[in-house]
């Protein structure tokens, strides 16, 4: 639905800047900015999604966003809105991500060539409605996914504060793309965790893949919510040919190692054919192989290998002596060895500000449906 904005200046002729991504869209009036989500109303920024969800959210399992160190085996009650700050050739979540929403928000529509027809209702939930189906479900966090929910700024700042008051944790799965004024108010409303996809280190591949400037804002935007105290986990897709380069996955890992911590995970996902790529191979597992090794070789401490099966790639090991803490096959615990005061049970090693929340070792709160 129809909101004001927040975090836009007026600029002359009544055109507006909006601060809410590192886009930093300039908007003239009747317009939208690049996301197509936020549109100039005579000289006012409004987003049109406020409110506007693809569904009243499904259940998922937390390690899907994918988090593995935060809250293992909780369920994830997951949204969504539409539109994207990026135009990723290889989105997988395109239907959503590069739709755009009608003045009222009710509605989504397609402009891309040969879907001009295509349209899907959105449902409109308050705040206090979403909540009261995320407390009904019983799970124990709410993550904006499947499209960027940086974008979806205002339904945020304002649904947190009540799920804080149901001590439901507030997971985002974003691309990054904020600006110091809105991670700040993110950070103040208290989002307790975020999966942050670093798509690759190279402005070059940010600009060609994704249509965007730099990965410069992803990375800050990372830093900033980690030294803030919100609990960080990194993804990074891994396609052939674009950023599967050993020099490339190295300086990533580094790059993590000493701007957020060896203790950050880092999640390679496997790619597959989607969008705008539908010819590009798949990530083959040898690739995958060298990630996972290059990243224990850096000094990383939770690397994982998603999308693909991978013996140790969906592992928690201890840092410290290596014992098998948390095993994992799909989505699913084949094994928990670790101490009620998360220490491992071999050596002793502390696992408290590495593996975050409690740990579901109940399999039937798992896929509660509602
Ligand atoms: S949220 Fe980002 S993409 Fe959307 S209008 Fe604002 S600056 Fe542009
Ligand atoms: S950032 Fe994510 S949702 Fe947005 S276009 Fe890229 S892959 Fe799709």
């Amino acid at each position: 639905m129809k909101h004001l904005a927040r975090l836009w200046d007026k600029i002359d002729d009544n055109k507006v800047k909006c601060h809410v991504c590192a886009n930093e869209c300039l908007i003239t009036p009747g317009n939208v900015g690049i996301c197509r989500t936020r549109k100039n109303f005579d000289g006012k920024l409004f987003t049109l999604i406020y409110g506007s969800l693809i569904s009243s959210g499904s259940i998922d399992p937390i390690e899907k966003k994918p988090l593995y160190n935060f809250w293992p085996g909780a369920t994830a009650y997951s949204i969504a809105s539409i539109g994207c700050s990026f135009r990723c050739a290889n989105c997988q979540n395109w239907s959503i991500s590069q739709a755009s929403p009608s003045d009222n928000g009710k509605n989504g529509f397609y402009t891309l060539e040969g879907l001009e027809n295509r349209r899907m209702s959105l449902i409109e939930l308050s705040p206090e409605e979403l909540v009261k189906r995320v407390v009904k479900s019983k799970a124990k966090t709410l993550a904006y996914t499947y499209n960027e929910p940086l974008i979806w700024h205002e339904w945020i700042l304002d649904v947190t504060p009540l799920l804080k008051r149901e001590n439901i944790k507030s997971i985002l799965v974003t691309n990054g793309y904020s600006t110091p004024e809105a991670s700040k108010e993110l950070i103040e409303v208290g989002i307790d965790a975020a999966n942050i996809d670093v798509k690759s280190m190279s402005d070059t591949f940010y600009k060609k893949i994704c249509g965007v400037k730099s990965v410069k804002p992803v990375l800050e935007t990372a830093k900033r919510f980690k030294e803030y105290g919100i609990h960080v986990e990194i993804t990074n897709l891994i396609i052939p040919d674009l950023n599967d380069k050993k020099e490339e996955i190295k300086q990533l890992c580094d790059w993590v190692v000493n701007n957020l911590g060896k203790d950050t995970p880092v999640h390679f996902s496997a790619y597959h054919p989607d969008f705008k790529m539908p010819s590009r191979k798949r990530t083959s597992y040898r690739t995958l192989d060298m990630a996972y090794n290059i990243a224990r070789e850096a000094g990383l401490y939770f690397p994982y290998i998603g999308n693909i099966h991978h013996e140790k790639g969906s592992n928690t090991y201890c840092p410290q002596c290596n014992h098998l803490l948390i095993g994992r096959e799909g989505y699913s615990f084949t094994k928990i060895d670790i101490t009620e005061d998360k220490k491992c049970p071999n050596c002793g090693y502390s696992l408290e500000n590495a593996i975050i929340g409690e740990i579901n070792k109940n399999r039937k709160d798992r896929f509660a449906f509602f």
